[in-house]
């Protein structure tokens, strides 16, 4: 079984668009959408949803009014400012202490802390997660509530269920669409991958963010391989990033052109390689051949 994770230094750079094409061109695999903060893979691989699970990722406290003597020690321990004083009195205070909670990081310090033991910091349900059946194969995907984290744990979960389904179905190749940057749901998204597929754009801030997302690869020791998407647009600044990738021995699996063919196909609900078979769709076919398992980057 091969595992390949598109990822990309920056958001906006197509990642997504491709991974898409890729599932199709794979003929069959497993796509797990690990772009939990912004899942939208969903929307070109129209996948029909045969299980959903909640996603019980963190805690989070809650007062307890009728127990809060209004004594102050966990808005002072609190070092997410997410405790304030105005909650509802209960007969000895007029007024007690509550938790805001999108602010709540669930470290438990306060309920810990509490003399009348009244805050409890309690599992909460942050999302759910879904097996579906996508016309490429099988698809896992979630939906992350709002202003909810956890989203590495999240990553792991996705990960871990898409092994799981390409092992009982004989899947040989599974996808992964990564987070964009550097952080923790990034990590979780290449742990174990056998190559990354980094996509950029021809601007300051793609060449910027590439560098971190290399080295970030490059930490856990994985094969990885870089794409300009766009490059017509700052054919320069394309060159530019190219020659980065060739001073640092990074091969450079392909570019691929500005087209309005592939939005166009997006907004039809369709990846550009079903929809035209020239132009863009072309350069992501070569693009495929080159990082498809025992293409030419032989991973
Ligand atoms: S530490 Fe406990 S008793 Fe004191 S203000 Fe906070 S919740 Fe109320
Ligand atoms: S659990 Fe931690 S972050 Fe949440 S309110 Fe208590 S001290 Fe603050």
């Amino acid at each position: 079984m091969k595992e390949l994770v598109i990822i990309s230094g920056k958001g906006g750079t197509g990642k997504t668009s491709l991974c898409a094409s890729f599932a199709i061109l794979s003929g069959r695999c497993v796509v797990a959408d690990c772009d939990v903060d912004a899942a939208d893979l969903h929307l070109v691989l129209s996948p029909k949803v045969q299980r959903h699970e909640s996603f019980t990722g963190g805690r989070r406290a809650r007062i307890k009014a009728g127990h809060c003597i209004a004594c102050g020690k966990c808005e002072e321990l609190c070092r997410f400012d997410a405790i304030f004083f105005d909650g509802p009195g209960n007969g000895r205070v007029d007024r007690t202490f509550r938790v805001d909670p999108p602010a709540c990081e669930g470290c438990g310090v306060c309920a810990w802390f509490c003399a009348e033991k009244a805050i409890e910091c309690a599992p909460v349900i942050s999302g759910e997660w879904f097996v579906s059946e996508a016309r490429c194969g099988p698809m896992v995907h979630a939906r992350l509530g709002i202003a909810e984290s956890n989203s590495g744990k999240l990553v792991s979960l996705l990960r871990q269920q898409a092994r799981q389904l390409a092992e009982q179905k004989g899947i040989e190749l599974i996808l992964v669409d990564g987070s964009p940057g550097i952080g923790c749901p990034v990590i979780a998204s290449l742990t174990g991958a056998g190559l990354v597929l980094v996509v950029t754009e021809p601007t300051p801030s793609g060449e910027h963010d590439l560098k971190r997302v290399v080295e970030l690869v490059r930490h856990f020791g994985i094969a990885l391989a870089v794409c300009v998407n766009k490059w017509d647009v700052n054919p320069g600044m394309s060159e530019r990033i190219e020659a980065y990738c060739r001073s640092e021995s990074i091969p450079v699996a392909g570019r691929i052109r500005y087209d309005r063919a592939f939005t166009h196909a997006q907004v039809q609900g369709r990846t550009v390689v079903e929809a035209a078979e020239d132009g863009v769709a072309e350069d992501i076919r070569s693009l495929w051949r080159a990082v498809a398992p025992g293409g030419w980057l032989s991973w």
